[in-house]
């Protein structure tokens, strides 16, 4: 039928990772078709997958990078693929040998151009003919396109080889013929963004974000009705809502606007996206897959009466500076031409510009340009010849946006008195009145940016009362997802925590009624409960109030050393010893020997055990601990599955212990999978219990399937908590589809992290040129969570709280380490000695991994 409408949808990384995701996509599209619409589904890779893959491209030589990054895609699709339900052969093998074709390609040794975008491609490849499958088994049905048999990027002039092939450009405009030739093949496709072909017909990238740039391009040329970004975020808002929680919705801008936005930094919509919609002047909005019932952000042309108002401040981090200075030349003729001769000639593509009587510095942005260390050097040897270079970088360039700049500047003396106290290197205003940019070295930039958007608000700059413009905030949305999070149970203590901390101090704190109350939340999640049997994993705080509290909440007990075991049996006398499950990891052979003489469950995550002390097991129940294959986590460090980490069994070796258990006579009863730590997701246990659901169809002894712990808590004020009812939904679900498994889980941290804080007292305060340091008696000896995993736990001034906020501090403990630092770049009220402050979440892997390391003595603990 011609003339129906076309809607061009894209959706990013997040957005195609999990099936819950897929399945949104689905009733997305089914509901265009309802209304009669045609749907172009654009997907990006599955988020990480693009990082992984640049890991191949650009480490031609290094072998073991390669391989680990190969595995990890792999798996990574693999699991997707089960978690999707799809038939075992299907075109992902296709592409995965491809990867291992280009892997062994002659052209990898130099990291060819060319050769990057064909590894970079497949994560687009992969992720969109494991949707095209999904699709269509889910009864939509959808035809998959590859995207480089319909976009033609055409080199520049004077566009450098690595942005030709990696940061193309398509000149996109609507084009009748192939909008009819498409709606003749069928109503409903797939592709893929982010890469399209050259000339040659070789495959070239967009850019890193490009597949905004891809919806761009394919809305048109089909002229669409729509096109419709599905991100991980309810629309633009008035500043990333990551780094400032009280950003606004923009609820709708102009395309110019959107568009300032979009380059001064805001990664949520690619900057080469918005051009070929404007001139084709199709609309755009941005949405969220998670939350697809909100409206979002709409982006289409300048209502005529737009008044001045700024609408956002962006930043672009990872700018690189270039000074050049020189003595009284700038007057003669041709000297600044030959300046940006020397950027032409290394297809560099110079952003803002400041100058004054003898010295030009112009920024370079990493997105547009290849700044590497040997381009630079480079430029800078060229350019020597002509002026005195400088470089300046790491800096962040911070932007004020919003159309009548100019008109505005009088209300921003309060903004311009914050940029006073630090050093600016370079300003600009843009010609379009558009923006005001301020040049800073990035590590300021985070800090800065919640400030400045409160001042914004407070000068009425911003003037987020204008319906018209701002929604909600972020914390707003936020809250009203995750229904009003009540205030820490510490600001309710305050007045007994300071008089313990005039005790004693440092000093933990733990508060068993928030134990209580979380792992009541826990239990609780899906109704009625799709969790079998709930283990408290000790080693996150193995306090004997805490394993008593926890019994009493009807939780059995995981431990990883025999050491845990003699505790929780000590603090338990009466516990059924089968309730607790020992899960050691690289235990000395007396361990299990103990271990199972106590009548303890034993989980087995190598084949050593079985193979040299076959005569321990035999007759005996064990568990397997199973690596799928891939780690989760907040950090490296916390990751415990994948080929970098030393836990469980790989899939490959499963048959080789099934065949030991035999041998020597263990059954085994249950599978067990953990993949790391701080997971906020709720679907990825679904997908572990998926997984080890499949494995355990062939084993008939089989009786439980625990999905591990790794329950993450958010701990920066901005990260959403887990959405528990999400989680008890998804797992009830799996439940259905696997009744005959009892699931067990075995959360730690999740259970205690928030119930525990540590206390400590203000010993000296310092400045050190422009860093300001508060000292506590508290070092990384009590905690070493922020030295070991880059944790960031909150910190107050409980002395203070109702004072207003300083200084930015560093705060830093007694420890001889130079990352002795427990809460870097924090705003608090100004710290005196003697002042009580309050690490928040310290109830997990605190007082658990401390040491007295200098011989100070880790901060004792004391419960409520
Ligand atoms: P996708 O993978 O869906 O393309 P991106 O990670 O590229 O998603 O973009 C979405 C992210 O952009 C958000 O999660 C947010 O962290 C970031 N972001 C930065 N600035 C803004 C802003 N002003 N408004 C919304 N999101 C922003
Ligand atoms: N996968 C590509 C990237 O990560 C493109 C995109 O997601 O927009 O850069
Ligand atoms: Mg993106």
């Amino acid at each position: 039928m011609p003339g129906r409408d076309w809607v061009v949808a894209k959706f990013g990384g997040t957005s195609v990772s999990t099936r819950a995701r897929w399945e949104t996509i689905a009733r997305i599209t089914a509901a265009h078709q309802a209304q009669g619409r045609r749907v172009l589904l654009v997907v990006s890779a599955l988020a990480g997958v693009t990082d992984l893959l640049k890991r191949i491209a650009e480490n031609g030589s290094d072998e073991a990078a390669c391989r680990m990054a190969q595995d990890e895609i792999a798996a990574r699709h693999r699991a997707l693929h089960a978690e999707l339900g799809l038939a075992r052969a299907n075109a992902l093998d296709g592409w995965l040998s491809r990867l291992d074709q280009l892997v062994d390609d002659s052209r990898r040794a130099a990291c060819a151009l060319a050769w990057q975008a064909e590894v970079f491609a497949l994560g687009e490849l992969m992720s969109s003919t494991l949707g095209a499958a999904f699709l269509c088994a889910q009864g939509v049905q959808t035809q998959w396109l590859d995207a480089r048999e319909c976009l033609l990027a055409h080199p520049l002039a004077n566009q450098g080889a690595w942005a030709r092939h990696l940061s193309a450009s398509v000149p996109a405009a609507p084009d009748a013929a192939f909008a009819a030739a498409l709606a003749a093949r069928g109503d409903i496709f797939i592709t893929q963004g982010f890469i399209a072909r050259n000339p040659a017909g070789e495959t070239v990238l967009l850019g890193r974000g490009g597949s905004d740039t891809s919806a761009g391009c394919f809305g048109a040329m089909l002229k669409a009705a729509c096109v419709e970004i599905w991100t991980d975020v309810p629309g633009m808002f008035s500043a990333n809502p990551r780094i400032v929680p009280d950003a606004r919705l923009l609820v709708r801008l102009d395309y110019e606007e959107a568009q300032e936005i979009a380059t001064t930094g805001a990664k949520v919509l690619h900057p080469r996206s918005l051009g070929p919609l404007r001139r084709a002047g199709v609309p755009l909005v941005i949405r969220d897959t998670h939350r697809p019932a909100l409206a979002g952000t709409e982006i289409r042309a300048a209502a005529p009466d737009a008044a001045p108002c700024v609408k956002a401040i962006s930043a672009r981090k990872g700018v690189t500076l270039v000074s050049m200075e020189t003595v009284g030349m700038w007057q003669q003729v041709g000297f600044l031409a030959d300046v940006f001769e020397q950027f032409r000639k290394h297809g560099l593509s110079v952003d803002l510009i400041g100058s004054a009587e003898t010295n030009v510095t112009v920024s370079l942005d990493p997105s547009e340009n290849l700044v590497n260390s040997d381009v630079l050097s480079a430029l800078a040897a060229d350019l020597a010849r002509i002026c005195r270079v400088k470089v300046i970088a790491p800096c962040a360039a911070i932007t004020l946006v919003g159309r009548g700049m100019r008109a505005l500047l009088h209300r921003l003396s309060g903004v311009l008195a914050e940029f006073g106290a630090l050093d600016v290197h370079l300003i600009s205003q843009s010609s379009n009145n558009l923006n005001l940019t301020f040049v800073i070295d990035e590590g300021l930039a985070d800090d800065l940016l919640p400030r400045l958007h409160a001042l914004l608000i407070h000068a009425d700059a911003l003037r987020v009362e204008d319906g018209a413009v701002f929604g909600p905030s972020w914390r707003q949305l936020g809250r009203d997802a995750a229904s009003a999070a009540e205030p820490a149970w510490w600001r309710r203590e305050r007045t007994r925590l300071l008089a313990l901390a005039s005790e004693q101090s440092p000093r933990y704190v733990y508060s068993l009624d928030a134990v209580r109350t979380q792992a009541r939340a826990l239990v609780r999640s899906g109704s009625p409960g799709p969790v079998d049997r709930w283990h408290y994993a000790l080693k996150a705080n193995p306090h004997p109030a805490i394993l008593r509290t926890l019994h009493e909440e009807g939780f059995a007990f995981e431990c990883v050393s025999l050491a845990e075991v003699e505790a929780v049996r000590a603090t338990l006398p009466g516990l059924a010893p089968e309730r607790i499950l020992f899960t050691p990891n690289f235990a000395p052979r007396a361990e299990y020997a103990a271990a199972l003489a106590a009548g303890v469950r034993v989980t087995l995550d190598a084949l050593h055990p079985l193979r040299h002390w076959g005569e321990l097991f035999g007759g005996r129940d064990v568990h397997l601990r199973i690596d799928l294959g891939v780690g989760r986590g907040h950090h490296d460090k916390v990751r415990t599955g994948g080929a970098g980490s030393k836990f469980g069994v790989a899939l490959d070796d499963i048959d080789a212990f099934r065949a030991l258990a035999q041998a020597c006579g263990a059954r085994i009863v249950g599978l067990h999978a953990h993949l790391g730590s701080g997971i906020l997701e709720p679907d990825h246990w679904r997908s572990v219990y998926v997984q080890l659901a499949s494995l355990a169809e062939g084993m008939d002894a089989i009786e439980s399937l625990d999905v591990g712990g790794g329950l993450g808590v958010p701990s920066r004020p901005d990260e959403q908590p887990l959405d528990l009812a999400e989680l008890g939904a998804s797992l009830a679900e799996v439940k259905r589809a696997y009744p005959r498994f009892a699931l067990w889980m075995e959360p730690g941290r999740f259970l205690v992290a928030d119930a525990g804080v540590l206390l400590a007292r203000v010993t000296q305060t310092k400045r050190k040129g422009h860093v300001q340091y508060v000292g506590i008696d508290a070092g990384m000896n009590s905690l070493i969570r922020p030295a070991l995993y880059e944790a960031w736990h909150g910190i107050v001034n409980l002395t203070r709280l109702d004072e207003p906020d300083a200084a930015m501090v560093q705060v830093v403990g007694p420890i001889c380490e130079t990352g002795d630092v427990l809460g870097a770049n924090r705003r608090l009220p100004e710290c005196r000695e003697g002042d009580v402050l309050l690490i928040a979440q310290a109830g997990a892997y605190g007082a658990a991994m401390a040491s007295r390391y200098n011989l100070r003595e880790p901060a004792p603990e004391v419960v409520l």
